[in-house]
This record gives C-alpha cells, sequence and structure tokens, in this order.
C-alpha cells in the first residue's frame, strides 16, 4: 500500500493523499476542497503508515477532541457521583431506636423515685417546651458528617452534567465548515 501523506485542512481534520494525487484536489469530511501540492511539496508532510485509517481525513480535529474531552469528564464526573452515592453511610435508625428505648427505660425505672418537686419540674419543662419532636442528637450528628460528601457528590453529578452538555453541544451544534 502506498504512503499517505496528511494534508492539513482549515477545519483541523487531515486528509490522507497519496503520491499520485500530487497536483490535483481533493475533497475534506469537512467539504473543503484542498489542493494537493505537487510531489515535492507534498514530502514536507507528515506520512501515515497506515492508509486505511488516515482515509478520508480521519485524523482527530478539534471537535474530536472537545467530544472526547466532554465524555472523559463525563465519566469522571458520574464516577464519583455514583460512587459517592452508593458508599454514602445510612441513616443510623437502629442506634436511635435503641438509644431512645434505654433513655425511655431510665425514665420509667426513676420516674417512681421522683419527688413532688422534680415532678413539677419535669411538668413545667414539658408545658414550656411542648412535646415538639426534636432532632436526635445522633441524627444530627450523621446529617453534619454527610453534609459535606453529599455537597461533593452534588459538585461531581454537576460537572458530569456539564461534560456531557460539552460533549452534546459539539456533537450537535459544532459543525466545522
Ligand atoms: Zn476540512
Amino acid at each position: 500500500m502506498a504512503d499517505q501523506y496528511l494534508l492539513p485542512c482549515d477545519c483541523g481534520l487531515r486528509v490522507g493523499v497519496n503520491a499520485g494525487q500530487a497536483g490535483a484536489t481533493v475533497r475534506c469530511a469537512c467539504g473543503r476542497m484542498l489542493d494537493v501540492p505537487t510531489m515535492r511539496g507534498l514530502a514536507r508532510f507528515p506520512r501515515e503508515e497506515d492508509a486505511a485509517g488516515a482515509h478520508g481525513g480521519a485524523s482527530w480535529g478539534l471537535r474530536q477532541r472537545l467530544i472526547c474531552l466532554g465524555l472523559i469528564i463525563a465519566a469522571v464526573g458520574s464516577g464519583t457521583g455514583v460512587y459517592l452515592l452508593v458508599t454514602r453511610p445510612a441513616f443510623p435508625q437502629e442506634r436511635i431506636d435503641d438509644f431512645t428505648e434505654q433513655r425511655i427505660e431510665a425514665i420509667r425505672d426513676a420516674a417512681p423515685r421522683w419527688t413532688p418537686e422534680q415532678t413539677l419540674r419535669v411538668w413545667r419543662y414539658i408545658q414550656r417546651n411542648g412535646l415538639q419532636e426534636v432532632e436526635h442528637p445522633i441524627a444530627r450528628r450523621y446529617r453534619e458528617s454527610v453534609a459535606p460528601r453529599d455537597y461533593v457528590t452534588l459538585i461531581a453529578l454537576a460537572i458530569a452534567g456539564l461534560g456531557l452538555l460539552l460533549a452534546g453541544g459539539v456533537t450537535f451544534f459544532y459543525r466545522p465548515r
């Protein structure tokens, strides 16, 4: 198979031409017509041993690079995001239940020994604060410990989205002329 010379086009692609096409005109994949230099001029261009790969200007231009970059960003972002989601620690409901049970038992054990004054103080406390639900300390610690990683997860998924937008945007809207 004859050696192919890689003729650069303004679109960024390179068109493979062989010595037999010296002085002729070839069409790039983008549609531009390119003048192939004479044999002497052709020698200045890089050669491509793999003629099949270079045929029709199959080398990588800006468009392909941008699409590839977008896909890499999307892969890294979604990989990180999914990893963080999969390894996210579960809500410690069981620990909270155990803890609450122990507290209730402790109060139940202690309550009969309260003096009237202590009972009144508990009563006033409940009157003042109501029996509203308060966040359990274990739940709060959990929430505070997962918040930073949830934040990173969101950022990673957002970056993945941007990568997809880049790849998709270049694929559909960037057409070199
Ligand atoms: Zn071109």
